[in-house]
């Protein structure tokens, strides 16, 4: 099967030949139709995550097809369209899975990062770990719910119960996020890179009811603030956007340092918080609040041969909603 495949010693990513992998007892064999693009990927093509998989393949929000199963595997007959997010693998047996935190299990393994994922015309999945993809979304668009929608869907409810919400950042998991609190009656204030009057368009075009550049204030105090973008330097900012008892949550798996800031942007019992990785009970419980919405992705579909040029993009913000590769 064709792969893109991350080398070890160059830069991006290689279109490589590579033998189709076999599930084993508890896996599905999966035909990947459409994988979508995260920030997260960039992080780790830049080597800001340690320790790859060697020889790795990324991806961790792709829509596939059953095409075969390892004995072990139930629920998911050969034909069906299955979703495969980050957590691909936790062991249940750990003091946080027994308490209902397998996001930080200790022994998680992640798709694309410690297991082979999306960007390639076959994978295998646990099929514990996999999700049905809810109808009414076609493959590429279904494809940006698995993280961008999920794990943004994760902070948006750490983020409480916040009547005005800012977001920082206004890449994937905003476009997703804001449709969701829109439905939920809550006003949403989006901070894009200065100067980006188009990003502070098309936050406007979806309903934000104020648009700015990251180094301004908003016109109210805000309730609650997440932040999206990898930049370490918001999080000070943030903190003295949000009123008394306000929370601040870091979205992203990674963040450049962040500066020292004078505690009084933290006193008056605001809190600062990240978000790592995902639950099962999370992927269920947004993946069926997505059709009620409805959440509409926005998608630009690259040929999966095109996915350096696809990263290029997220990572220069040219993507409005998300990049998708299409096998
Ligand atoms: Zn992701
Ligand atoms: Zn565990």
């Amino acid at each position: 099967m064709r792969a893109m495949v991350l080398s070890s010693s160059g830069v991006g990513l290689e279109l490589q030949e590579v033998p189709r992998p076999s599930p084993k007892p508890e896996q599905l064999l999966l035909r990947i139709h459409a994988c979508a693009v995260c920030r997260t990927d960039l992080h780790i093509v830049d080597r800001e995550l340690p320790n790859p998989k060697p020889s790795l393949i990324l991806g961790h929000q792709f829509v596939a097809t059953v095409e075969g199963a390892g004995a072990a595997a139930r629920g998911f007959p050969i034909g069906t369209r299955v979703g495969v997010p980050w957590l691909g693998w936790a062991d249940g047996v750990c003091k946080y899975c027994v308490s209902g935190r397998e996001n930080l299990c200790d022994n998680a393994r992640f798709t694309g990062y410690d297991l082979d994922g999306g960007y390639a015309e076959y994978a295998v999945a646990d099929y514990r770990f996999c999700f049905p993809v809810p109808a009414g979304f076609d493959d590429p668009h279904a494809a940006p719910l698995l993280c961008a929608g999920l794990i943004g869907f994760r902070s948006y409810r750490l983020a409480g119960e916040a009547r005005r919400i800012g977001f920082y950042g206004f890449g994937a998991a905003a476009h997703i996020l804001i449709q969701v609190a829109r439905h939920e009656g809550r006003e949403v204030y989006a901070f894009v890179r200065p100067g980006d009057l188009e990003g502070q368009r098309i936050a406007t075009q979806l309903g934000a009811v104020w648009a700015g550049g990251s180094d301004q204030k908003p016109p109210e105090e805000l309730d609650a603030a997440i932040i999206f973008a990898p930049v370490g330097s918001l999080v000070p900012a943030a903190l003295a956007a949000v009123a008394k008892g306000g929370s601040v949550v870091c979205g992203g798996i990674h963040m450049s340092d962040i500066p020292s800031f004078p505690y009084k942007l933290l006193w008056e019992e605001r809190v600062l918080r990240s978000v790592a990785n995902l639950t099962r009970k999370d992927g269920v419980e947004f993946l069926a609040l997505a059709p009620k919405v409805p959440i509409q992705t926005q998608v630009q579909r690259f040929p999966l041969d095109q996915a350096n040029a696809a990263l290029e993009a997220v990572r220069k913000g040219h993507i409005d909603g998300s990049a998708v590769l299409t096998p």
